[in-house]
């Protein structure tokens, strides 16, 4: 593999670029619960050029409209539910049903990597916020999407957005996606 400038990389003309899917925010779509996004300007300026990008929101595309109710996980960290902030609503089965659908879709179009935006209860990948009985947090729990991505595609190359500032991580994640076979 030829060396490349980790603060712009950019891959050789003509190289088939492989597909990664991406939390749509992060492309700057407004799709986020309260209509913002969360575009992030030096992942698409150092990775933008080395990968096609398959968009996906799992909030959004289940339907649950923007804007919306900020949902968050509840429960065991290891099965929790996911739960409407201000209505209490249950979207766990909808929201785990959906997301097997989509991991299904996102395998049959062969991507090879997934760039996931940290902190949500959705597309987060560790250490997120889950809310307990009595009123504390426990910070060890994984969005349903992130989770039914790595159920689906095991070995598949995931990273959130904010561990992507660090070049030798950006370095490392395209190593991983280069050598992913499915
Ligand atoms: S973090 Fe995930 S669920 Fe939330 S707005 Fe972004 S893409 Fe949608």
């Amino acid at each position: 593999m030829r060396s490349m400038n980790w603060a712009r990389p950019e891959i050789r003309e003509g190289a088939t670029r492989p597909k990664v899917g991406i939390s749509s925010c992060l492309l700057g779509e407004e799709v986020r619960y309260d209509g913002g996004h969360k575009r992030d300007d030096l992942l698409l300026e150092t990775l933008g050029s080395l990968f096609v990008f398959l968009p996906v929101c799992p909030e959004y595309e289940l339907g649950l409209g923007v804007p919306r109710e900020p949902i968050a996980l509840a429960g065991d960290p290891e099965s929790p539910r996911l739960v409407g902030l201000e209505s209490g609503a249950d979207l766990t089965e909808r929201m785990r049903t959906f997301c097997a659908g989509r991991a299904e879709q996102a395998a049959a179009e062969g991507i090879r990597g997934f760039i996931l935006k940290s902190r949500s209860p959705s597309c987060g990948l560790r250490g997120l916020d889950v809310l307990q009985p009595g009123g504390g947090i426990l910070k060890a729990g994984v969005g349903f999407w992130a989770r039914a991505l790595q159920e689906r595609l095991p070995g598949l190359p995931v990273e959130e957005s904010d561990r992507l500032r660090d070049p030798s991580r950006r370095k490392a994640f395209w190593e991983k996606v280069m050598a992913y076979r499915g």
